[in-house]
């Protein structure tokens, strides 16, 4: 058993509890005790390490992302949604190689540790090759990763195609057998797919029976192609098609009204919430506060560094907070507690995760951040810990990162992914 003593402890369990000078005690990849210091556990260390009045609180889970698109960072800025997608995103995709694939993923994983992220739920559309050599990656790195092969509607393939295609990357996943590398399926959104393949991308779901994942509600421009193609706005189309009876994550939801939340409420769908590329690309501010009281999980997100342009979730979630402030016109709104929880335990049951991981309790996976506010400047007073966590710490600060026990980063080096 190993015990991180001297610690300063941001639990993110349900009752929010924080341990001043605790003890975190790790056997194996689980808690097994977390709380004030115990001279009984103590004295079980067969590894004590002191973190002298460093904090610690759990690994950040990113809900929404796009790890291959790291090489795409900066490729344009100053674009709205549809035009950036069309004009920069996908022509620059459509010349991947498997290789700038990899690479891209390598530096998005470096990125994520560095910045004290061990969970993500990716987006990507490979091929056979690419998925084995991502899934090395990532297991290389012990990183926690969701991944969704993306479907688009093309005049390339036909839908049997796409998914036949799809299929077969998830059986290759699911061939892996590895709880910490499983599957969603991807369908890009309502309007770059057909309606035939956003049905089929649901029967493969049903079929594989595992969660999907689309972007949803992004823009009113979304909005305004599915009402003219179905002639509904695109809760309600993806809600005849039987999307929010099945296990979702939708990302953004900026674009929805009050109804639609209370319809949310009552599904099995949960919000990946990406502010800052919702700022970037103009799209809007989600409802977050309304989404978080109809009881609706939502999760923080970066989606992709090209409309980011980083995957530093410590700013995001501050971003968050401020612009549900802003939005609602009550600083009293989205408090810091909930700040700390979206990044991570209200990530975890976005993805579904809630029982393993996204707070530090017992029995639960031990993955968790620390960092040792002392020499930092922008973290003094130290005693305002919780505040400094979501206002003045940057991703940078992160100086150490386990992952089920294991060290990941080291004095902010990633030890497990080699560039
Ligand atoms: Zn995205």
């Amino acid at each position: 058993m190993k015990v991180y003593q001297n610690v300063n402890i941001v639990t993110c369990d349900q009752d929010f509890h924080v341990y001043l000078d605790g003890i975190l005690a790790v056997k194996g990849s689980q808690i097994v005790y977390v709380g004030q210091e115990k001279q009984e556990i103590l004295d079980q260390a067969e590894q004590l390490i002191d973190y002298q009045g460093a904090w610690i609180m759990p690994g950040l889970v990113n809900c929404h992302t796009h790890s291959a698109m790291t090489g795409l960072r900066g490729i344009r800025d100053d674009s709205n949604l549809h035009e950036w997608l069309e004009e920069y995103i996908w022509p620059a995709e459509a010349q991947f190689t498997p290789e700038m694939t990899t690479k891209a993923v390598k530096e998005a994983l470096t990125e994520m540790l560095q910045s004290g992220t061990t969970t993500f739920n990716d987006m990507y559309n490979p091929n056979g090759v690419e998925i084995e050599k991502i899934y090395e990656a990532v297991k290389t790195s012990k990183m926690r990763c969701y991944f969704s092969p993306t479907l688009f509607s093309s005049e390339n393939e036909t839908t049997a195609e796409t998914i036949a295609r799809t299929r077969a990357v998830i059986e290759t996943i699911k061939g892996y057998q590895d709880p910490n590398f499983k599957a969603m399926v991807a369908p890009h959104s309502p309007y770059s797919c057909s309606r035939e393949l956003l049905e089929a991308s649901l029967d493969l779901a049903n079929e594989e029976n595992i969660p999907l994942h689309i972007h949803v509600a992004e823009t009113q421009e979304e909005s305004g192609i599915i009402l003219k193609r179905y002639g509904k706005r695109p809760l309600a189309f993806l809600d005849e098609l039987g999307y929010l009876d099945h296990q979702a994550v939708f990302a953004h939801g900026v674009e929805l009204n009050e109804k639609e939340i209370e319809r949310l409420a009552d599904s099995q769908v949960a919000i990946a919430h990406n502010p800052i590329s919702n700022l970037k690309l103009a799209s809007g501010i989600a409802p977050v506060v309304q989404l978080q009281k109809a009881g609706v999980p939502v999760g923080i997100a970066t989606d992709s560094v090209a409309s980011n342009n980083n995957l530093d979730m410590f700013e995001e979630g501050r971003t968050a907070a401020l612009l549900q402030k802003m939005k609602s016109g009550d600083a009293s709104q989205f408090p810091i507690e909930t700040a700390l929880k979206a990044l991570t335990i209200e990530g975890a049951k976005v993805l579904g995760m809630a029982d393993e991981i996204g707070s530090l309790e017992v029995g639960k996976q031990a993955d968790f951040l620390v960092i040792q506010p002392q020499g930092k400047i922008h973290l003094q007073p130290q005693e305002n810990m919780l505040s400094h966590l979501v206002y003045a710490v940057k991703s940078s600060d992160v100086d150490h990162v386990y992952i089920a026990g294991e060290q990941v980063v080291k004095d902010g080096q990633v030890l497990t992914v080699n560039l």
